[in-house]
């Protein structure tokens, strides 16, 4: 009997640092469309992004290991953050269908600023026929251009993108960064053992 999960979610993002509002939203998708786990996929190298300076893969990993651990259907993945060179979705998505299998339904959960750059990610075309893209967007997200953005991937490619409002997205990695470096509490805004693991490396510190 095949008993790999049929029905799940990969949660690609930074998390520099994860926060509650990843949480809910990854739960909230979880529930809305009856999967079985959520892979929480830390980003390795994105492309065409000058970044601000990244905090390590291994910070990264460890605080979405930190959140994510007290729920069953969360798992964590590294696969991205092993990868040499640049990271592409369309390898991570072929590297999962290779471990669950080719009629696996995943569904890829991201962010709305993601979704509005989807159409020049690598391979895109194949990208969008491997997985249901759902984009899950913070309160006072500008719709209308997004929604155009979406008629435009569901025209071009015929498949369906998922919007989903997740009102604890108010909460942004840049807002707990910001009060880090400015002495201010970032107390409920993120699971306490993810805190406590900032506070004892020292990380966003010396952030500009
Ligand atoms: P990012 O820099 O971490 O996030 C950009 C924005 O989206 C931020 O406002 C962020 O909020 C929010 N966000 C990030 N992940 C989210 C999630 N899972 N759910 C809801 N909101 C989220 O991420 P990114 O560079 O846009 O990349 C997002 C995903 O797209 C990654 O998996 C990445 O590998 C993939 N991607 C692929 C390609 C490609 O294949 N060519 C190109 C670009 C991106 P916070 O700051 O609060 O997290």
């Amino acid at each position: 009997m095949n008993d790999k999960p049929k029905r799940i979610a990969v949660m690609g993002g930074t998390f520099d640092p994860i926060h509650y509002g990843h949480l809910v939203a990854a739960e909230a998708v979880r529930d809305r469309f009856q999967l079985e786990k959520v892979i929480f996929m830390p980003t390795g190298n994105p492309p065409h992004k000058e970044y601000r300076k990244v905090s390590s893969r291994e910070d990264r990993y460890l605080m979405t290991i930190l959140a994510t651990v007290t729920n069953p259907f969360f798992q964590v993945s590294d696969i991205e953050l092993k990868r040499k060179g640049y990271t592409y979705t369309i390898d991570t998505l072929r590297e999962l269908l290779n471990i669950y299998g080719e009629d696996a339904e995943i569904y890829f959960i991201t962010g709305a600023d993601a979704v509005m750059e989807i159409l020049t990610w690598r391979n895109v075309e194949q990208v969008l026929s491997m997985c249901r893209i759902v984009s899950a967007f913070r309160p006072g997200y500008d719709i209308h251009q997004f929604r155009n953005k979406v008629l435009e991937i569901e025209k071009t490619y015929k498949n369906k993108v998922h919007l989903i409002e997740v009102p604890a997205l108010a909460i942004s990695s840049t807002e707990i960064r910001n009060r880090i470096q400015n002495n201010r509490t970032i107390k409920y805004l993120l699971p306490e053992q993810v805190e406590k693991y900032i506070l004892k490396k020292g990380l966003y510190k010396g952030d500009e």
